[in-house]
């Protein structure tokens, strides 16, 4: 902002005030920066835009969960595709979960790329292919549009709050394969001209792409989240094309090399398929992989789709791997499934308007 202001022959003060307006005011308009003159004003409307896009829809959980759509256009010749973006309240109870009630934590998901290049073979949007990378104003885009976007048509999304208290960038593609956007976005979202958030409340998630991946931890300071799903590299590269460029043993060795003991969290994903990676064996070879490792693992229920061949895992073998991997050092969670009923819980981001 301020090689634009220098090149505008602007004030170098200038470039605060529009970010002010930006990120700390939100205008939609370049018109409401009152305090730039109106030259100032007018020459800004000829080279620049604020490129907001309200959702064209919101479809409503009935655990409180929403998912927008939001247009993108994804090439110069305006071809428009959708992503989606899913906000995930939590609240003291479910009996708190009223039309008014303001959750504890509002998680908001964004998506990075429409489709995605990866092709994990258990996400239906690594079915949908690539179809282009978001801009960090299409990514920010989801955060200040929800925070403001309350529709009329169903009680829970007319709850008063719409605060967002965390990002994470898991949603639709793969963001080391977007990373200058995605590490805009976070440096947006952290610096003190931006919304001054502590890096803490947002976490990135990848399959492990190697380049990427040390480049994000060297220049930021976000929470770390790992797609592992399976330690045994020959049955993690049937589910996940990665592994071949990039193999896990790799990926650890380079996490190695970070320190995990301060503030930053790193986390692994591990989806649960039925008779896959779900038996005591895996177990033990997970808790082997990561030995040494400061971490904790997600445990992710498999969402059953038409579009994939896996089944979910038993409950009984979900919880018997979980206290496997608690007992031997590794802090174990199983994550929530949030928005099943709408297609919004992991892995089912498909944007079927596309
Ligand atoms: Fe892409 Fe993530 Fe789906 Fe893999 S799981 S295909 S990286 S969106």
């Amino acid at each position: 902002m301020q090689n634009i202001c220098a090149a505008e022959g602007f004030p170098r003060f200038t470039a605060r005030q529009i970010c002010d307006w930006l990120y700390k005011k939100r205008v939609d308009s370049i018109d409401r920066m009152t305090n730039l003159s109106l030259a100032q004003r007018a020459r800004l409307d000829e080279i620049a835009y604020i490129g907001r896009q309200t959702p064209v829809n919101c479809a409503v959980s009935k655990d409180g969960t929403k998912k927008y759509l939001f247009p993108v256009l994804t090439s110069e010749a305006g071809d428009q595709r959708f992503v989606e973006t899913v906000f995930i309240p939590e609240y003291e109870s479910s009996a708190h979960r009223t039309p008014n009630a303001d959750p504890v934590r509002a998680t908001l998901c964004v998506s990075c790329q429409v489709g995605c290049k990866m092709g994990c073979r258990f996400c239906v949007t690594g079915q949908q292919g690539f179809h282009g990378s978001l801009s960090s104003g299409d990514i920010l885009n989801q955060l200040f549009e929800v925070e403001k976007y309350a529709p009329d048509t169903h009680a829970i999304a007319q709850s008063s709050n719409q605060a967002i208290t965390n990002i994470v960038f898991m949603g639709m593609g793969e963001p080391m394969d977007n990373l200058d956007a995605v590490l805009d976005a976070c440096s947006v979202l952290t610096s003190d001209w931006g919304l001054a958030w502590s890096p803490k409340r947002i976490t990135v998630s990848t399959v492990g792409i190697i380049p990427g991946l040390k480049r994000f931890l060297d220049e930021s300071q976000c929470h770390l989240a790992v797609s592992l799903h399976n330690p045994v590299a020959t049955e993690r590269q049937q589910i996940m094309p990665v592994q071949k460029a990039y193999p896990l043993s790799e990926v650890l060795a380079l996490l190695r090399q970070y320190d995990w003991s301060g503030q930053r969290r790193l986390s692994f994903e591990y989806t649960m398929f039925r008779g896959l990676n779900d038996d005591a064996d895996h177990a033990r070879k997970l808790v082997e992989a990561l030995r040494g490792l400061d971490c904790r693992v997600n445990l992710i229920r498999f969402h059953e789709s038409a579009e994939t061949p896996f089944k979910t895992s038993m409950p009984t073998a979900i919880a018997a791997f979980q206290s496997y991997l608690n007992s031997h050092g590794i802090v174990c969670t199983l994550r929530a499934s949030r928005g099943q009923d709408i297609d919004a819980a992991c892995g089912l981001l498909a944007g079927k308007r596309q």
